[in-house]
C-alpha cells in the first residue's frame, strides 16, 4: 500500500471514529449556498469561509473557472437542491497563470510525465513521447486574475439556465493572509436582479 493511501485511510477511520450526528444531515446544503473556486492546495473553503459538513456546495478546478462542467454543478445546485447564492473565488498566485494554452499543449505533445516550473516557466524534463489530445481541450488559463473573476461571473450570469435572483460575488483569496478580497466590479456585474 501506498504510504498516501495508507495516511488516507487512518485519518478517515479517525473521522469515522467522531463522525456524531452527521449522518442525520439533509442531502439539500443548509446555508443554501455554492461556491466556485480552485483545486490549489493551499484553499481550504471549509476554513475561509466557515463551513460546516452539510453547509454549501463547494465546487472546485484548475482555477475556479466558470467552465461548462461547473456551471452544471451550479444549475444542479440550485435547481434541484435550493442554493440561492453564489460565489466565485479565484485567488493569488494561481498557477493557472503561470502558463498559456500554447504552453500546456506543447509540453503535453512532448511528454506524459511532470513538467518543472523553473524561472522561465514550465519545462518538459521527462521523456516522450507525449499526445496532441491536449490540442482539443481549452485550458482555461488566467491571463489577468481580476478580469478572470469578472469574467466567470458574468459567464455564470448571463447563462440562460441561471436566473437572475441568484446573486453571484466575485472574490480573489490572498494566499498570503487568507483574506477574501472583493474583486471591483465583479459582484456588480453577477448582482440580482
Ligand atoms: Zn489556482
Amino acid at each position: 500500500m501506498s504510504a498516501i493511501l495508507d495516511e488516507v485511510l487512518k485519518a478517515n477511520a479517525r473521522y469515522v471514529d467522531s463522525f456524531g450526528s452527521k449522518g442525520d444531515l439533509a442531502l439539500p446544503p443548509t446555508r443554501r449556498f455554492a461556491v466556485l473556486t480552485c483545486m490549489d492546495a493551499r484553499l481550504d473553503p471549509a476554513k475561509f469561509a466557515g463551513l460546516s459538513e452539510g453547509d454549501a456546495h463547494v465546487i472546485r478546478n484548475a482555477g475556479g473557472r466558470a467552465s461548462d462542467d461547473a456551471i452544471r454543478s451550479l444549475v444542479i445546485s440550485y435547481k434541484l437542491l435550493g442554493t440561492h447564492e453564489f460565489f466565485v473565488i479565484h485567488h493569488t498566485n494561481c498557477g493557472m497563470e503561470f502558463f498559456t494554452n500554447d504552453t500546456i499543449r506543447g509540453l503535453l505533445g512532448s511528454s506524459l510525465e511532470t513538467a518543472e516550473l523553473t524561472s522561465e516557466g514550465f519545462k518538459d524534463v521527462g521523456k516522450g513521447p507525449g499526445s496532441r489530445a491536449g490540442e482539443f481541450i481549452d485550458w482555461l488559463t488566467i491571463r489577468d486574475q481580476k478580469q478572470a473573476v469578472i469574467d466567470d461571473v458574468l459567464r455564470i450570469r448571463q447563462h440562460p439556465l441561471v436566473p437572475l435572483s441568484i446573486p453571484i460575488y466575485g472574490y480573489v483569496y490572498d494566499v498570503k493572509t487568507g483574506k477574501l478580497l472583493e474583486v471591483d466590479g465583479a459582484s456588480e456585474a453577477g448582482a440580482a436582479i
